[in-house]
């Protein structure tokens, strides 16, 4: 089996959308007639990742082996190690494991968790991840939060999304809302609550703090994600779990932030290595007594790549994450990834388990510059 042709390509959810709202996907054939499915992180619509893949690595791909992929793409970050190593070059691998792993997966006609080592479990619960909040007002807050509720979701998660150069802007507020949304599920719902890197250290710790009385499960990313040693700092001083990870591109990077201290580690598949990068990731932590939990926002390749990794994870602690629970991505696919009561239903089809509706999929597909 021989790969014959890497397509990129963005895929359009509304009329009308710009390029940066997009997917960024990827298809790699083979000579047997056989396709898989990979995505790069959205950031700006994928754009630059698809371009490093159209220029720099779909011709080091073509007539390759796709089950060589540990191989071929080990190979392609350390020659292109100067066009990243982090962020867009990053997502462009991560894009393309995750297609050989669909491959691989219809190569040997089993779904990815099988090849990854059985799954411990093949229903998955998620958490409503909830954007946005730092922008709200404490009743539209405990608004999103409600309607966002009947899905079933085993946890909430609210983001803040602050401005990033203005940090610990709305202390009083943040706490303000933090309160309230405790109060709208009550004492035992497990909740989160995602700094999105918007605190100083002694006003992450300020917050940290009453999010403890609060009963908070987690407190995710409170101070800028390269502040590696202030994010440990926080974690040490404080007895909620403090989580990142989200925004680091290399395992190099992630053992970083747990040797600072950080108890809880959050790579995303689209962002860094795939389902073979997220499999070493899944060690380290294990290996380090860390709590791996993937960050994971997008609702179809994404989300299916994250939960065959889930299945196959020995300590999974926390739900998967749910950002997008909108059906405007499930019209490319026969069988969406959509949770029935609160729960997601891994499919036992070869790789992915995702089957393409290409009649839509083609209406949906925009060609890049
Ligand atoms: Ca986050």
């Amino acid at each position: 089996m021989k790969i014959c042709d890497v397509e990129v390509f963005q895929v359009s959810w509304s009329p009308g959308d710009k390029p940066e709202q997009r997917s960024a996907w990827v298809r790699i054939y083979c000579d047997n007639g056989a396709f898989g499915i990979g995505e790069a992180s959205p950031m700006q619509g994928g754009l630059a990742s698809l371009g490093i893949i159209a220029h720099n690595l779909a011709p080091a791909l073509i007539g390759e082996d796709p089950l060589d992929h540990a191989v071929l793409l080990d190979t392609l970050l350390h020659t292109l190690a100067k066009l990243g190593p982090e962020g867009a070059l990053t997502g462009a691998l991560a894009a393309l494991d995750i297609a050989l792993w669909d491959l691989k997966g219809k190569f040997f006609n089993q779904p990815i968790y099988k090849l990854l080592g059985g799954a411990w479990r093949t229903v998955l619960p998620f958490y409503a991840s909830i954007g946005g909040n730092g922008a709200r007002s404490v009743d539209e807050v405990r608004r999103v939060v409600e309607t966002r509720l009947a899905d079933k979701p085993a946890a909430v998660k609210i983001r803040f999304d602050n401005d990033r150069t203005k940090p610990d802007i709305d202390i009083p507020g943040d706490i303000a809302k933090a309160r309230a949304v405790r109060q709208l599920v009550g004492e035992s719902f497990p909740l989160a609550f995602d700094a999105n890197n918007g605190y100083s250290v002694g006003g992450a710790i300020r917050v940290g703090r009453i999010l403890e009385e609060l009963g908070y499960w987690w407190f995710e990313e409170p101070v800028q994600h390269y502040h590696v040693k202030a994010m440990g700092e926080v974690a040490q001083k404080l007895d909620i779990t403090v989580s990142a990870g989200e925004q680091t591109y290399t395992l190099a990077g992630l053992a970083d932030l747990i040797a600072a201290g950080v108890r809880m580690v959050q790579p995303d598949i689209v962002k860094m290595g795939g389902i073979t990068g997220l499999t070493r990731c899944i060690a380290l932590a294990h290996a380090h007594g860390v709590e791996l939990v993937p960050h994971q926002t997008q609702p179809t390749i994404g989300h299916m790549a994250s939960l065959h990794l889930a299945a196959s994870q020995l300590h999974a602690t926390k739900p998967c994450e749910l950002n997008d629970p909108s059906p405007r991505q499930h019209s490319v696919f026969e069988n969406p990834p959509k949770p029935v009561d609160g729960l997601f239903h891994l499919p036992a089809e070869p790789g992915l388990g995702l089957r393409v509706n290409e009649v839509e999929l083609t209406k949906r597909r925009m060609a890049i510059a």
